[in-house]
């Protein structure tokens, strides 16, 4: 439910509206505060409540009318919040003009391995270092990561190149460390719909990075980022990495019409994962700039120094080489774009 106050209400009169809706066991959000104040319930509620509800409020002084979210996403749509939502890490805005651009390996594999590719993603323009330290693997034999050390190698990485770090966090017990050493806390396909570990990242204040699910719709993500903002944590981000279809030649088939949609739909971030969508290095720059051309907010990429040698995902991971002839694009694809969309989904 939304609440549309008139421009001249006094705040005594928003006041008592919050203080009817708190009397119900309710929580009142405020949607905007400023040119005019409009007040949103997120609950859902039972038919009889709504019709209780809005016949009491609307002869309410200073209360213009009275609508609803239109979809059962409400903190993440631009009902809710029209502009768009920026999140700062470290020197970078993400949701910004500019993309941002994560790199780095699939997993830390050592100290030194982490080091030299952090160095060299830097070098090459990433925003932020990726690199997990907790694997969700098919099967329980493949590598699953070094654990809290992969994280204070990702912590030290960071510390030298100043860089920010995004990383998985598998579980909601895991929570509380993961949060202590990353400054974006993944939350990978395999979990988009783990919804005790979305509650538990919505209980952090960390930035939030949510990848779509194999199988999961944009309606489904959606939902998905709901959870942790209804914990009150609204610095969350989608990520596009591709869903599985029928097509066999790349390991996910991109969605790209996901970025669009999910900014008609939302105001929070969406970045890509051109990586995991095809699976095959030699098809991840133009997947990458193709992301980019659609208005992605940045980008997630693997990287290794030793791609054939990686412990997981080497296939699909670009030479600090191949990655720095994709960055020398992104501003030009990004600049031609700028304006492409206004008034449309941007
Ligand atoms: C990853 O980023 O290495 C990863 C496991 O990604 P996804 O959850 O998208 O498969
Ligand atoms: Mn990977």
């Amino acid at each position: 439910m939304v609440i549309v106050m008139r421009e001249d209400c006094r705040k005594k009169q928003v006041g008592e509206v919050l203080a009817a809706i708190r009397r119900r066991g309710l929580k009142p959000r405020m949607i905007s505060a400023t040119s005019r104040v409009v007040i949103g319930i997120v609950e859902d509620l039972a038919g009889s409540l709504v019709e209780e509800l809005r016949s009491l409020i609307l002869q309410m002084d200073g209360v213009e009318s009275i609508g609803t979210f239109g979809a059962s996403w409400k903190l993440v749509s631009r009902s809710f919040r029209n502009e768009r939502t920026t999140i700062r890490v470290g020197s970078s805005l993400i949701g910004g003009p500019d993309p941002v651009v994560m790199a780095g390996p699939c997993a830390v594999e050592s100290r030194e391995g982490i080091m030299e590719i952090a160095q060299a993603v830097k070098e090459a323009g990433a925003a932020v270092l990726r690199g997990g330290a907790f694997k969700p693997r098919t099967s329980p034999y493949s590598f699953r990561g070094l654990g809290e050390e992969g994280l204070e190698h990702m912590a030290e990485a960071s510390r030298m190149t100043g860089l920010p770090i995004v990383t998985e966090v598998l579980t909601p017990e895991d929570v509380p460390l993961v949060a202590r050493y990353a400054d974006i806390l993944q939350i990978g396909a395999r979990n988009m719909q783990n919804f005790a570990l979305l509650e538990a990242v919505g209980d952090t204040d960390k930035p939030a990075l949510i990848k779509r699910g194999l199988m999961a719709t944009v309606k489904e993500l959606l939902l998905s980022a709901e959870y942790i903002l209804a914990r009150g944590n609204s610095r969350v981000m989608f990520c596009e990495r591709g869903i599985r279809t029928f097509e066999t030649e790349t390991r996910n088939t991109l969605d790209i019409s996901a970025v669009p949609l999910l900014k008609q739909h939302s105001h929070l971030p969406v970045i890509v994962d051109p990586s995991h969508a095809v699976g095959k290095r030699e098809l991840v720059s133009a997947v990458a700039l193709a992301a980019i051309a659609a208005g992605a907010d940045g980008l997630m990429v693997e990287v290794h120094t030793n791609p054939d040698k990686a412990f997981s995902d080497g296939r699909q991971s670009l030479t600090p080489e191949a990655f720095h002839a994709i960055m020398r694009h992104v501003p030009a694809v990004a600049a031609a774009v700028a304006t492409a969309y206004n008034g449309g989904a941007q």
